[in-house]
């Protein structure tokens, strides 16, 4: 009997060894890095998820956890077991008083926001693409346009309900077992699998107004950036850097295209659909180059409004190819130089289907121990997220990488969830003092090193 006959009797959900549903799971987002695993697991409880672990333990085999397999660099991949937690995608309480929704750790984003709609209840952080799953993003963090004020998804867990590496179904939360619930969260899947998570919500109103502004020097934006973090006038913030391409010009030798960059910002109040906002009050004295457009709508059509953009890279052919997505989170003191030299750097074209996020934080909105960033009080969180075709990888991956060093040169640090390509030494430097106990807790909770190996290199 193979280990996967044997591992079926174990389990009361799925054990798929045919062919499509590996090939379903050799890649995810990045499609930079294949696996194909021997067998997916798609569990049908918390149990399996635990006998699962107990299993691979004993017979000396890995599982990757899935999610949505939206990251880049192979953290959700397999060459042995691939854990779908997809299959784990029931919402059980909502607590419209307690202003609290319980809910699998494989559950949409999208069906969270679609269920608490009718209650005029959402999470307080939402990330721009809803089609990644509850666990997949508290493992990462989960950032979104709120989180400037409210942190990560992460920090706006209540309680979860983990299976540690060896297997222990174990509640955690501040009150409780607060380790392990400080290690998974932003624990990148490498300490257990979060089968179950109780998330805050808030009440929202029914509308929305948005004002498109649009800037031509980004030492302005920030300045504008702070004042509206500082004086907290709008519930959503999101900006961009985008190229206008200038053509050709001599540049070592050779003729490179250029671009000058501008940088919309997307300012969002909710309102109560009455009357909207003031826009004189909401708008003075910000220094913005035009004020291009202003968007009224529904709450959920805020929620859901990078939908039409992703449908769009879907129908190109954009979200088929390679995006080693490169996203960190600098001091706001670098930001200006480290920002203008990255834009410099970057051919215009070299984006493709992709674009380039700059999102403003607090720095004491996190209090995630896990989620490591540079400290101050005001930070900014800056992305290359490009979409390029094969051919265009070997070109494009060096200026990446090199934008990545630059960015922890900066005295920035990288969100975990993109193109991660870490030696030993960068894992070390990334989580500088708290890196023994990063690999403490992973002897703790995962001490047959069952979880998601290879990603964090731990020697
Ligand atoms: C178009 C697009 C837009 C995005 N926008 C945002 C954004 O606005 N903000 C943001 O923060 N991120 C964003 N991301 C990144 C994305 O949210 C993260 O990569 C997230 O981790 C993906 O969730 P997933 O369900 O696809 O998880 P996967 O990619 O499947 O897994 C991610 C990691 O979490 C682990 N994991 C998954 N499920 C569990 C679980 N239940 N328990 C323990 N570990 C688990 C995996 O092992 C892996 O290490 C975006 C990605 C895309 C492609």
């Amino acid at each position: 009997m193979t280990w996967v006959t044997e591992l079926a009797r174990e389990i009361s959900g799925q054990v798929l060894t045919d062919e499509a549903s590996r090939q379903a799971v050799a890649t995810d987002f990045g499609r930079l890095v294949v696996r194909k695993p021997q067998a997916v697991v798609r569990p049908a409880s918390t149990e399996d998820v635990s006998r699962l672990l107990k299993f691979a333990a004993k017979h000396q085999l890995t599982v990757a956890t899935r999610g949505a397999g939206h990251s880049q660099t192979g953290q959700s991949l397999s060459d042995q077991i691939v854990l779908d937690v997809t299959s784990l995608d029931q919402i059980n309480q909502q607590d419209d008083q307690g202003l609290a929704v319980v809910c699998q750790g494989g559950v949409k984003w999208r069906a969270l926001v679609e269920r608490l709609a009718p209650s005029a209840l959402s999470p307080l952080v939402l990330t721009n693409n809803l089609d990644v799953t509850v666990g997949g993003t508290l493992s990462s963090a989960g950032l979104g346009v709120a989180s400037w004020r409210f942190g990560t998804q992460a920090d706006n867990c209540l309680e979860l309900e983990v299976v540690t590496g060896a297997g222990e179904i174990v509640p955690c939360s501040t009150a409780q077992n607060r380790e392990l619930f400080d290690a998974v969260r932003a624990g990148m899947g490498q300490f257990g699998v979060i089968t179950e998570a109780t998330l805050k919500l808030r009440r929202h109103r029914a509308k929305f107004r948005s004002y498109y502004l649009l800037y031509d020097d980004l030492n302005v934006l920030l300045g504008d950036l702070k004042l509206l973090m500082t004086e907290e006038r709008f519930e959503y913030v999101e900006s961009w850097c985008v190229p206008c391409p200038q053509g050709f010009r001599k540049a070592g030798g050779q003729r490179q295209p250029f671009a000058q960059w501008f940088y919309p910002l997307h300012l969002t109040a909710e309102t109560d659909g009455t009357a909207g906002p003031d826009t004189g009050e909401k708008l003075r004295g910000l220094k913005f180059y035009r004020h291009v457009h202003t968007e009224d709508g529904e709450i959920g059509e805020f929620f859901t409004r990078l939908d039409p953009l992703f449908a769009l890279w879907k129908q190109a052919g954009f979200w088929d190819f390679t995006h080693p997505w490169m996203e960190c989170v600098l001091p706001w003191h670098t930001a200006p130089v480290y920002i203008g030299q990255m834009l410099q750097m970057m051919p215009p074209q070299a984006l493709a289907g992709g674009h380039i996020l700059l999102w403003p934080a607090r720095g004491g909105a996190s209090s995630l121990p896990m989620f490591v960033r540079p400290p101050g009080d005001f930070l900014i969180g800056f992305g290359i997220l490009p979409a390029i075709p094969k051919n265009f990888v070997n070109d494009l991956l060096p200026r990446l990488n090199q934008a990545s060093q630059a960015s922890m040169m900066a005295g920035g640090k990288r969100y975990l969830s993109g193109w991660i390509p870490f030696a030993h030494g960068d894992w070390r430097a990334h989580f500088a003092e708290l890196w023994p106990t990063v690999v403490k807790l992973k002897k703790q909770f995962d001490p047959s090193g069952v979880l998601n190996p290879g990603f964090v290199k731990y020697e």
